[in-house]
């Protein structure tokens, strides 16, 4: 291997490590997190001579869930209006972590591939 490109796969090898620092650093920073989504409802009510039993039109609502899966099963949190933010907000926290794990692993990916280089030039000499 040349000395030229030898440098430049050091260079390459020392910009992964800052990239997957700096990504490692945005993971620390997320807030809770939580799968799911937060769905407007309409719901039958107790009563069966109301009429929201009859017609969907007269269902009561809308109400706020998030929604999830635990093991398979769905779990449908209710939710009070003014709680939904904070559901929305940990479920796009949930959105990042998932695209920073995606992003992290690409980058791994890269980075053994020019490690794996770097080791298998030393190999040679
Ligand atoms: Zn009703």
């Amino acid at each position: 291997m040349k000395a030229t490109s030898k440098a430049r796969l050091a260079a390459l090898i020392l910009s992964d490590a800052q990239r997957f620092a700096s990504l490692k650093q945005e993971i620390v920073q997320l807030d809770y997190f939580c799968k799911g989504t937060v769905l407007k409802r309409m719901m039958k009510c107790g009563h069966k001579q109301c009429a929201c039993h009859r017609d969907p039109a007269k269902r009561h609502g809308p109400y706020l869930e998030c929604t999830y899966k635990v093991r398979n099963k769905t779990v449908n949190l209710k939710l009070y209006p003014e709680v939904a933010p904070l559901y929305r907000a940990a479920i796009l926290q949930y959105r990042k972590l998932k695209s920073l794990l995606g992003r992290l692993e690409r980058l791994s990916r890269t980075a053994l591939t020019h490690r794996a280089k770097q080791v298998q030039s030393k190999r040679r000499n």
